[in-house]
């Protein structure tokens, strides 16, 4: 609808581009023939004619995030998921160690000698129940992340050595937590360091309203050692009953749609790129849109290197069968032909180009004045 003015709005409804300027003008709204309009306003307009908007304003088929919403159908077929969890914290606190000993320690039997594939994101499974780490700890992915739109996160687990205590990136990582409105779980690291004091830690982070239920508040600590691996099967015991709590659903049976968890071109396989599925089930041979990019899932490989031929909610997995590489963030969204997609993703490959193009004219009018 983008540039939809007066004029095309009168030769929509059959009326003079006077007469619509006239009555947007009794509407309260001042315009010329020439203006673009927003949403609403034709709306009203089209209310005010006795019209259903919908037929003035033509689909948007180029906008992806209309088909994350749940239809009244999808509702009545949500199913538990599993939790997505990111793990932040100030650098060197354990992060990295974190997150290789949960992915080691539940490596599945006769796996565990295997090669670890890294696709940007991977499962554990505890007693039966999945988890799903994105694997790129930092703040910048997960920043990222927010300010193309994509919440993929539902928990974070923040680490803080007990050597070292809150630090400048611990604050910003609960910032992050505040700002997205995600729940956190604080693994105070390294307690087996002779200077470990956690107590201190939980003392410093009561201050930012991170608060220990032993003292009446509802953070869940857990003291844990990275490196030797003490406790740390309670903070997938503790993301769990987050995780009940916080009654994470999602259609299994839909068509899916998710996001993109990170993306290459492989010198043969072409462009690959890890989806983290959010909605429905993708399929091997699906047709889809990825970011400004479209093509067919042509082959699908889960976390451990394996070949899979579909992915639930909550699953993160690699695949292959696109045109171009997608960004990490950009969202996936798979229609029913593959003559849709190819619309779609050519309609949004186009808008994509001719944004770049204005921006670069942008800058060349910048320079402009900068040099006169
Ligand atoms: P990141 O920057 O947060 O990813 O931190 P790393 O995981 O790279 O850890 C930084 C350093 O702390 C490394 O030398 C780790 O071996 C060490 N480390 C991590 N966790 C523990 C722990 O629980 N105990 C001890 N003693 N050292 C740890
Ligand atoms: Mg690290």
């Amino acid at each position: 609808t983008e540039g939809m003015n007066a004029q095309d709005l009168g030769k929509i409804l059959h009326r003079e581009p006077t007469e619509i300027v006239k009555k947007l003008f009794m509407l309260g709204v001042m315009t010329n023939q020439n203006q673009s309009l927003d949403d609403d306003t034709i709306e009203i307009l089209a209310t005010d004619y006795g019209v259903d908007a919908q037929k003035i304003v033509p689909e948007d088929i180029g906008d992806l995030d209309k088909y994350f919403e749940l239809s009244d159908d999808d509702k009545k077929n949500l199913k538990k998921r599993p939790p997505v969890v990111t793990i932040m914290g100030h650098v060197d606190h354990g992060k990295t160690t974190l997150l290789d000993r949960l992915r080691h320690t539940h490596v599945t039997e006769g796996e565990a000698g295997g090669i670890t594939q890294h696709i940007g994101a991977y499962q554990v499974d505890i007693n039966g129940r999945l988890i799903t780490f994105l694997d790129t700890p930092g703040h910048e992915a997960f920043t990222e992340m927010r300010a193309r739109g994509a919440d993929v996160t539902d928990l974070i687990v923040l680490v803080v050595a007990a050597d070292d205590g809150v630090m400048p990136q611990t604050i910003e990582a609960i910032n992050h937590a505040k700002a997205a409105k995600v729940p956190v779980i604080v693994a105070v690291n390294k307690i087996d360091k002779p200077g470990a004091n956690p107590n201190h830690v939980m003392e410093q982070l009561s201050e930012y309203e991170l608060i220990p239920e032993d003292w009446g508040g509802n953070t869940i600590f857990v003291n844990i050692s990275a490196k030797t691996g003490q406790n740390v099967d309670e903070v997938l015991e503790m993301i769990n009953l987050q995780a009940d709590i916080l009654e994470l659903q999602a259609d299994p049976n839909r068509k899916a749609v998710g996001t993109v968890i990170e993306a290459k071109l492989d010198k043969g396989r072409g462009p690959v790129a890890t989806l983290l599925v959010q909605q429905g089930t993708l399929h091997v041979g699906d047709p889809l849109v990825v970011g400004n990019t479209f093509g067919r899932v042509r082959s699908m490989t889960n976390d451990r290197g394996r070949r899979v031929k579909s992915a639930t909610p909550s699953t993160p997995v690699e695949i292959t069968g696109l045109n171009t590489v997608p960004d990490s963030a950009d969202k996936f969204v798979v229609f029913d032909d593959e003559k849709t997609s190819r619309q779609v993703g050519e309609e949004r490959a186009k808008r994509a180009e001719l944004n770049d193009r204005q921006k670069a004219h942008h800058v060349t009018i910048d320079n402009l004045f900068d040099s006169m």
